[in-house]
């Protein structure tokens, strides 16, 4: 085995010290058709595994006789210091989905700024806004409008799209294979890099470093870069900051969850393009009791489909629509009791119980009075009326104020709903207790 490594040593002095130094023999398997090789480390092993098994085996038939097949085998897995640990097999190409366009995207308030802005920077790449940042919630059509970028401009410019995941299992495995040129080459020549989900970077420094240089790259090729994000960039968790500037030095732009009359549209829309019927009332049904998160709509709409085919049923009724999706229905308001909802804010807001229901018009009780009537609202069965009565405000139009209100403040302040974001969490969470 000795004259194996010289040989390979008077060939390439430096891979020899990088890879080829450190390889041991097992002695069990000399003088055998099944020579085993072992590895320090799953980044070495491979590299051997794909660059010098044949030329080993060939020295090895040269010296011996035999011939054999190579196997190598790391010693030991926790010698592994690069982020290689948890490689998913995700590779798959990153494609344009040719069906999120521009066209089929439908813009209301919720939404309307970051389409804009997506579709400014369609227009002008590079130019304007750069980069721009879209953020928002599950399903809510980030992906859609960050593609359809891509889709404006794929026959003139030279664009890519990945989901950050994806950019990272290609920079790790063009780093084990030592073919960085190749991922350099690809990414630093392109038009317009479109990252999707940029949260996955957390905590992924090589990562991030190699991205800061990809993106400084292009941005100085005046480049259109876009990025997409569950949460804007401040809230993005282990981030090094240079690149958490970076994201904040554009454009940042949220989609928020959709108005009802927004996923009422999104909901025709998507029966158009999937060529299904549904009467207005089914419409309005899953637009107000599923919850906002369009993707999730959408297989509602394609299972709903699906049932009455498969059950024979022609039209699709108001009845059949309830008792089809009942289970996604309750879901969401089950087990959640007013009670619950007190309980909660008042240990958030720091007062008691009583303080909410109270006619206290102290500033900090009126705003956690406020929140919990939203909740309540959001989270159980009980009607309007009953809240106005539970809450004492005066009718069912109190109630309505109240909310319109509120959902108007999260709309405009950012800081607000992302609090507001987290106790709901916390309700759901607590359900499930
Ligand atoms: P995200 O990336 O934010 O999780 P997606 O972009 O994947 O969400 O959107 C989920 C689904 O909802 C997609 O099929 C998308 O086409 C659809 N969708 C979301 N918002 C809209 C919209 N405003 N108009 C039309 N379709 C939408
Ligand atoms: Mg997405």
């Amino acid at each position: 085995f000795d004259k194996i490594k010289q040989k390979l040593k008077s060939e390439n002095q430096v891979n020899y010290n990088k890879f080829i130094k450190k390889l041991e023999f097992d002695e069990d398997s000399s003088n055998s058709n099944h020579l085993v090789i072992k590895a320090p480390n799953i980044f070495i092993a491979n590299y051997v595994k794909r660059n010098y098994s044949k030329k080993i085996a060939e020295i090895y038939k040269e010296e011996t006789g035999i011939e054999a097949n190579i196997e190598i085998i790391t010693k030991d897995i926790k010698h592994i210091n690069y982020e290689s640990e948890n490689i998913s097999t995700n590779t798959s190409p990153s494609i344009l989905i040719p069906e999120y366009t521009f066209e089929s995207f439908i813009v209301g308030p919720s939404n309307q700024f970051a389409y804009s802005a997506a579709k400014s920077v369609a227009e002008n790449p590079g130019k304007n806004y750069n980069p721009l940042f879209i953020y928002g919630g599950v399903g809510l059509g980030k992906t859609h409008l960050i593609q359809a970028i891509g889709n404006y401009l794929k026959n003139r410019l030279n664009v890519i799209y990945v989901t950050s995941e994806q950019f990272m299992n290609e920079f790790r495995e063009n780093v084990r294979n030592q073919t960085m040129d190749r991922f350099h080459e690809k990414y630093r020549s392109c038009d317009v890099l479109l990252i999707d989900d940029v949260q996955f970077f957390a905590g992924k420094e090589q990562t991030q470093e190699e991205f800061f240089h990809t993106f400084n790259e292009l941005y100085n090729q005046k480049k259109q870069i876009c990025l997409t994000a569950d949460r804007p960039p401040k809230k993005l968790q282990d981030l090094v900051d240079r690149l958490r500037s970076r994201f904040e030095a554009g454009l940042i732009a949220d989609i928020q969850p959709p108005e009802l009359e927004t996923k009422i549209e999104i909901i025709k829309k998507k029966c158009e393009l999937n060529g299904i019927y549904l009467p207005d009332d089914v419409i309005e049904f899953i637009a107000t009791k599923l919850d906002d998160n369009i993707r999730e709509i959408e297989g509602m709409i394609v299972k709903l489909n699906a049932m009455a085919k498969l059950l024979g049923v022609s039209d699709i009724t108001l009845d059949f629509a309830k008792q089809t999706l009942k289970e996604h229905i309750k879901d969401k308001k089950e087990n959640i009791t007013l009670q619950d909802i007190i309980e909660l804010i008042a240990k958030e807001f720091n007062i008691k119980p009583s303080e909410i229901i109270s006619k206290s018009r102290n500033k900090n009780i009126v705003a956690a009075r406020r929140t919990a009537i939203y909740l309540a609202r959001e989270f159980t069965k009980e009607s309007t009326p009953a809240i106005a009565k539970y809450f004492g405000l005066k009718d069912h139009s109190a109630v309505s104020h109240a909310i319109k209100s509120f959902n108007k403040k999260l709309k405009e302040d950012n800081d607000f709903r992302i609090k507001i974001e987290e106790l709901k969490n916390k309700i759901q969470t607590r359900k499930g207790e």
